[in-house]
């Protein structure tokens, strides 16, 4: 059995554990990170692609979210401008739809006023005449149409970006590399893992728990045993239909005013989701649901006549992702979305753990992962802003 120290260990190779790594590697620390599959092979490939602020988080007052998001947003189209695009979106307000036209202004207005009223976060509503070039959205009872930007990207190229920008300043990736046991000691934790047919293990400072909806279940493996918090796992499926669209993306109202659904283009076609579904199994067990695959059919052939009469043998191909929610009563719809970054130790945590997230806010994740790490992490010499490194697809 092999031994070796690193000053910050992270378990998974999603955006998350990618960003912490570049953020430990900006500052000189040695970062090891062990993914037990590949990059991005959880929900950082599985979610809606979006570099957004995320416009119906204000229904929710989550307002510092959404500035975050939105400063992000603009780091992002500097630095990766090969995988992350402004994009324009369209919201069409019907005689039918529950949000009124007022409302949306009201709500682009103040996206755009957090967004400190940047060139990106503009918006103008269509005059009727415009609308007949909107890749054949129906226009039966259409009252308006507000068109603003958001940004588009490829999470998973994105997620390999940030992770080989972090190997770049020294950071080592190990997979396969199954976390089996973590064993907690004054000094930090030692870790132990499973490589192929070889077990390992690997001395750390400080653990950073970045498995997206596996986190409790590698919280499970440590001992003396750690403190939990209460989560639930949403299912968020999305389909990729034959077609495309010239105009950009769809901002809809599923028709049972459940929830707002993207319809996108993606590749040399269209991708439409999201579904919100309790889910209960082992995450790397989740699959699209028959009835998530109709229910977003059918919002997709609501408001393009183009798309009625498609069945499920026309879809091309579906995914489903897990959204790590805090367990609480009602509809996942509304929950916040904000990141909770737990330790059992505020002070000198050695263990840190990541919950939920946007794939968006990765960057601002890890420099408050880097706060949270600060006095137990001795000062490495180096400083590189990550606000700066440019990613390459
Ligand atoms: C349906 C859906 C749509 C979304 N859309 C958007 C969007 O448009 N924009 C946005 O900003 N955000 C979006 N999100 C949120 C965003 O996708 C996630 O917050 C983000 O991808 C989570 O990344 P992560 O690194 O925490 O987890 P993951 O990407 O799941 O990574 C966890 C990694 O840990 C590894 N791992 C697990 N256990 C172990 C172990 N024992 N040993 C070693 N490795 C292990 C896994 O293999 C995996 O690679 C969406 C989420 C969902 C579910």
């Amino acid at each position: 059995m092999a031994s070796d120290d690193c000053d910050v260990l992270i378990i998974g190779a999603g955006i998350h554990g990618a960003g912490v790594a570049q953020a430990v590697a900006a500052r000189g620390h040695r970062v090891v990170v062990l993914e037990q599959t590949a990059p991005a092979s959880g929900t950082s490939s599985r979610s809606s692609k979006l570099i957004h602020g995320g416009l119906r988080y204000l229904e929710s007052a989550q307002f510092g979210l959404v500035r975050e998001c939105l400063r992000e947003r603009r780091v992002l189209l500097r630095i990766a401008p090969e995988l992350v695009r402004l994009r324009p979106f369209h919201i069409p307000v019907y005689r039918n739809t529950r949000r009124r036209a007022w409302q949306i202004g009201v709500g682009l207005a103040l996206y755009a006023a957090l967004d400190g009223f940047a060139s990106d976060s503009r918006f103008s509503r269509l005059a009727p005449h415009e609308w007949s070039r909107l890749d054949g959205l129906d226009t039966t009872g259409l009252q308006a149409v507000f068109r603003y930007y958001d940004a588009q990207t490829d999470d998973a190229a994105l997620t390999r970006a940030v992770l080989h920008s972090a190997q770049t300043l020294g950071a080592q990736l190990r997979m396969p590399a199954r976390v089996t046991r973590v064993e907690r000691h004054a000094q930090g934790a030692r870790v132990f893992y499973r490589s192929g047919d070889a077990e390992r293990d690997c001395n750390t400072r400080v653990l950073v728990n970045a498995a997206g909806p596996w986190v409790n279940d590698v919280l499970q493996k440590v001992v003396p045993a750690a403190v939990m918090l209460p989560v639930e796992l949403v299912q968020g499926t999305h389909i990729v239909l034959p077609g495309s669209l010239s105009q950009g993306m769809y901002y809809l109202e599923a028709p049972d005013a459940a929830r707002a659904v993207f319809v996108m283009p993606w590749r040399d076609a269209l991708l439409v989701g999201t579904t919100e579904t309790p889910y209960r199994g082992a995450p790397e067990a989740v699959a699209p649901l028959p009835a998530e695959l109709d229910y977003l059919l059918d919002t997709c052939a609501h408001y393009f006549p183009a798309y009625r009469g498609m069945t499920r043998v026309d879809i091309r191909s579906a995914f489903a992702g897990l959204r790590v929610l805090p367990a609480r009563p009602g509809a996942a719809f509304g929950r916040p979305r904000e990141t909770l970054l737990h330790t059992d130790e505020p002070r000198r945590p050695t263990l840190l753990t990541i919950y939920g997230g946007k794939l968006t806010a990765y960057r601002a994740t890890a420099q408050k992962v880097m706060q949270r790490l600060a006095n137990v992490l001795p000062d490495g010499g180096a400083h590189v802003d990550t606000a700066t490194l440019r990613l390459d697809a």
